[in-house]
C-alpha cells in the first residue's frame, strides 16, 4: 500500500498500482514524502475523491493496535511498543539526586514549592503513554483522509476494583509518616493475618511487605502486604515463594493506568478531532470471536473500527518509542583514579544516530549501539540481534532517527518464521 498525500498536504485514498507511483516518481509527478510507511505527495492539483475510513485504536498500558478501514479493505495497521522506563529512570534520579545532597559535591536542592499539580496531571509515565496515543492517531491522520476514530480504553469498570478510599499514597510527595498512615491501612486491610502462611507459623509479629521494591512500586496499598516476620524472613532469604495471588499489584498497575488515562485519552482525541467514539473490550472481544479472527493488538483495533471483514494483505507496521534524549551527564559508577567518565554519546559516531535506520545485506534494521571504533550494535526493532559488532562500513543508511522507529511487516513467505520481519 502506497500513501498519497495531495499537493496542498491533505491525505488521499492509498494506492496499490505500484507501476503508477513508480512512473509518477521518475517523471517528477511526484515525491517520496517517508519510507516507513512509504508515502508521495503528488506534486499537481487533484480532486479529492475520499472513502468513509473508520480508525480503530486498542489503548493500552503496554502496546497500542491501530486499524485504519473501509467496509472492504484493511488501509493500516499498526502496532506500537511504549516506552516502560520512565519509572525506572526518575526513581534512579531521585535517588541519585538524594544522594548527591549528602555528598560535598554539585547538587539540586530539594524544592519544596513545586508540589502543586495543575487540573489534569498525570504521572511522567502515564502522560507519556498518553501522549503516544494521540501522536499514533495524529500520524494516521497525516497519510489516511479519516472519517472517524473509534477507541477502545478499558474492557471492565475500574472503580469496581480499585479502593475508592486510598489511592496512591507515594511517599515522594509526603512524609515518611504517610508510609506509617498506609502501613496501618494494609494491615487492617489483611485482617492482621499474615497473607501468606495465614496465620500458620504462629508468629505473632507482622510486618509489611514491599511487593515490588519501594523504589519502584511506591507506598501505595496495592503495593504492600501483611506477612508475619517468620514468612517474610524467609522470602527474602529466597525459601519460600509467596502465593501467586500476591502479585496482583502488577495488575492493578496496568487497571490504574487505564483508569487515570482512558479519559485523558479520549477528552484530548475529542478536543482534536470531530467524530470520536469510545467503545469497550467485551464487545471487542465478542466481535473478534464472531468473526474467528487470531487475537493480537491490529486485529483487535480492527474490529474496534467496527469494520472485522475487512480483507487485509498482512502488512503491519510495528512502532516503538524510543528515548529522545538522554541528560544524565555523567556515568554513575566513578571510574578507578576517581575518573568521571561522560554518560552521553556524541549525537553521530562515524555519521550514524542512535536508532538510524539502516540495510544489512538488504535486510532492513536499526541501529542499537555505537563504539567509537566503528563496531555497531545492529538489531530489529523487537531486539532481535542481527550483528552486534559490524563494521559502520558494511552498513547503508536508509533513514535518520525517529522518536517512532518503524518497521514494516509483510505476510511471510514460505518457510519463512512470523518473526523475521521480509525486508522491503
Ligand atoms: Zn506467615
Ligand atoms: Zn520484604
Amino acid at each position: 500500500m502506497v500513501y498519497v498525500i495531495s499537493k496542498d498536504g491533505h491525505p488521499l485514498m492509498p494506492t496499490m498500482r505500484y507501476g503508477k507511483v513508480r512512473r509518477m516518481l521518475k517523471s517528477g509527478l511526484a515525491k517520496v514524502i517517508s519510507r516507513c510507511p512509504f508515502t508521495i505527495q503528488l506534486l499537481y492539483e487533484t480532486t479529492d475523491i475520499t472513502q468513509d475510513i473508520s480508525l480503530g485504536v486498542d489503548a493500552g498500558s503496554k502496546d497500542i493496535g491501530l486499524s485504519a478501514t473501509t467496509n472492504l479493505k484493511v488501509l493500516f495497521e499498526a502496532k506500537v511498543i511504549l516506552r516502560n522506563d520512565i519509572v525506572e529512570l526518575i526513581s534512579t534520579r531521585r535517588e541519585h539526586r538524594h544522594a548527591r545532597r549528602n555528598r560535598k559535591t554539585r547538587h539540586r536542592k530539594p524544592r519544596f514549592d513545586n508540589r502543586t499539580r495543575h487540573e489534569g496531571w498525570l504521572a511522567p509515565s502515564v502522560r507519556q503513554k498518553a501522549e503516544s496515543h494521540i501522536t499514533m492517531v495524529q500520524k494516521a491522520h497525516k497519510i489516511l483522509p479519516v472519517s472517524h476514530i473509534k477507541v477502545e480504553t478499558a474492557s471492565f469498570d475500574i472503580q469496581k476494583i480499585k479502593n475508592p478510599n486510598i489511592s496512591g499514597t507515594n511517599y515522594q510527595n509526603g512524609e515518611q509518616t504517610d508510609f506509617w498512615n498506609v502501613r496501618e491501612y494494609v494491615l487492617w486491610r489483611d485482617g492482621h493475618v499474615c497473607q501468606c502462611c495465614k496465620g500458620k507459623s504462629k508468629d505473632k509479629i507482622l510486618n509489611v511487605h514491599h511487593i515490588e521494591s519501594r523504589k519502584t512500586g511506591g507506598d501505595s496499598p496495592n503495593n504492600l502486604i501483611t506477612l508475619c516476620e517468620y514468612c517474610h524472613k524467609q522470602y527474602h532469604l529466597g525459601k519460600i515463594k509467596l502465593p501467586k495471588t500476591i502479585h496482583r499489584g502488577m495488575s492493578f498497575r496496568d487497571a490504574a493506568f487505564m483508569g487515570i488515562t482512558r479519559w485523558a485519552i479520549y477528552e484530548k482525541l475529542k478536543e482534536l478531532y470531530s467524530d470520536v467514539n469510545l467503545t469497550y473490550g467485551y464487545i471487542t472481544k465478542n466481535t473478534r470471536i464472531e468473526n474467528s479472527l487470531p487475537k493480537d493488538h491490529h486485529i483487535d483495533a480492527r474490529c474496534i473500527s467496527s469494520n472485522p471483514k475487512a480483507e487485509s494483505d498482512g502488512t503491519v507496521y510495528f512502532y516503538k518509542k524510543v528515548r529522545c534524549h538522554n541528560r544524565q551527564i555523567h556515568k554513575s559508577t566513578i571510574n578507578k583514579g576517581g575518573i568521571r567518565k561522560r554518560n552521553q554519546a556524541p549525537y553521530e559516531v562515524h555519521g550514524f544516530r542512535l536508532y538510524d535506520k539502516v540495510t544489512v545485506n538488504s535486510v532492513e534494521a536499526f541501529v542499537f549501539g555505537r563504539r567509537l571504533d566503528g563496531r555497531f550494535a545492529i538489531r530489529m526493532l523487537d531486539g532481535t540481534k542481527i550483528n552486534e559488532q559490524l563494521s559502520y562500513k558494511k552498513i547503508k543508511l536508509l533513514e535518520m532517527r525517529k522518536n517512532y522507529i518503524c518497521e514494516r511487516r509483510t505476510p511471510l513467505l514460505i518457510g519463512a518464521s512470523p518473526d523475521v520481519p521480509v525486508a522491503i
